[in-house]
């Protein structure tokens, strides 16, 4: 090793799911919508006048954050954006999080949290899910640096009512606490309502999964304008021009079509209920998720050998190694009813039902 190196920030990644490069696959890996995004998208694509590239993108981000707002009734003070939720989180992590004491969150959970509390310095304590892959509220109320959790939780899909996700926030008056609700569109109850009794609460939501904008990257938050208020001045502090005009104005079109929102996302939970019903028939165990995944296991398979004969036959799903807990199950993205058909296809086969 050189000198040198002993002062660099060694990290271990976070590790995203494959982006395999096929004309031909069904791609049920990364949790992605497998309907395209809004017409008004691409029409705002296709007009978009390349000569506004010459200029810096507005650093306010004001049309998208006023659509985003607006869409949710909320003032464009109590909205922050970010390059997808991922961004926001590591602004989160860095404005907020900022104790000696751990911050709070689920053993089994979206892998991005350790990452970054590792970067960051950020000490952290992972409380176990219980035995059927649920948070214990009770363990979110012993003193601690900040909570963050997603709901729906990935990759499980498990939701917590708002009754609950209200007790944890009321137990941690004194730290912020974060919802990320990456998948909260799919059958949950947003905490968004709540920023306005809760000075100290974060919703976090982005337009990966429901509004089918993985690729432009857009992610938002929620809270009390002196949350938005620190939030910005540390992303001010980084980078002021995150968001590209062109994602500004594809974001904007997205969001104001809530028609086709409602559509799309209506289509994804019938698909994933009649799933849920073919992998019971099939003899999986899987919780009751409220995502646009499944998380399922088969008493009578090994999970790995599956996953790599749907890897054969281009249909790709998750698995994950850790935490050792979760190693039987695979994470299954809801596609098209006709792609999962073809996955229920292929898994009867398999199991030569
Ligand atoms: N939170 C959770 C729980 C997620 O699963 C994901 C998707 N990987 C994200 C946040 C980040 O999504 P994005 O950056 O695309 O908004």
């Amino acid at each position: 090793m050189s000198k040198w190196e002993s002062n660099v920030r060694t990290v271990v990644p976070y590790t995203p799911g494959e982006q395999p490069k096929l004309d031909q696959m069904i791609k049920l890996n990364t949790n992605e919508n497998p309907y395209p995004p809004a017409p008004g998208v691409e029409k705002v694509l296709r007009e978009f006048d390349v000569n506004r590239l010459r200029m810096y993108p507005d650093p306010l981000v004001a049309d998208l954050r006023n659509a985003i707002a607006k869409q949710y009734g909320v003032s464009f003070d109590e909205t922050f954006v970010g390059i997808g939720s991922d961004d926001v989180l590591a602004m989160v992590f860095m404005t907020f999080f900022n104790s000696e004491r751990p911050i709070l969150f689920p053993d089994i959970t979206y892998s991005f949290y350790d990452v970054w509390a590792n970067m960051l310095r950020i000490p952290f304590e992972q409380l176990p899910l219980d035995e059927n892959f649920q948070i214990r509220p009770e363990d979110y109320k012993k003193p601690n640096g900040g909570v963050i959790f997603p709901n729906p939780n990935a990759p499980t899909g498990e939701l917590l009512p708002l009754s609950v996700v209200e007790e944890i926030v009321k137990a941690n008056p004194d730290v912020v606490v974060v919802v990320d609700e990456a998948y909260i569109d799919f059958g949950g109850e947003s905490a968004l309502p709540l920023i306005h009794s809760y000075e100290n609460l974060l919703v976090v939501q982005t337009f990966s999964k429901s509004r089918s904008m993985a690729g432009s990257r857009i992610g938002y938050c929620f809270g009390s304008k002196k949350l938005i208020q620190y939030l910005n001045d540390v992303k001010y502090s980084f980078n002021s021009y995150t968001i590209d005009a062109v994602t500004i104005a594809l974001g904007k079109a997205a969001v104001e079509d809530q028609a086709y929102f409602e559509e799309t996302r209506a289509k994804i939970i019938e698909t994933r209920e009649w799933t849920k019903q073919e992998l019971k028939r099939l003899g999986f165990v899987f919780g009751d998720s409220k995502s646009n995944f499944i998380f399922a296991t088969h008493p009578n398979i090994d999970n790995v050998a599956l996953f790599e004969a749907l890897r054969k036959a281009h249909i790709f799903v998750r698995h994950f190694n850790q935490p050792e807990r979760i190693q039987p199950y695979l994470r299954i993205t809801i596609g098209t009813q006709d792609e999962m058909k073809i996955l229920i296809e292929f898994l009867e086969n398999y199991l030569h039902v």
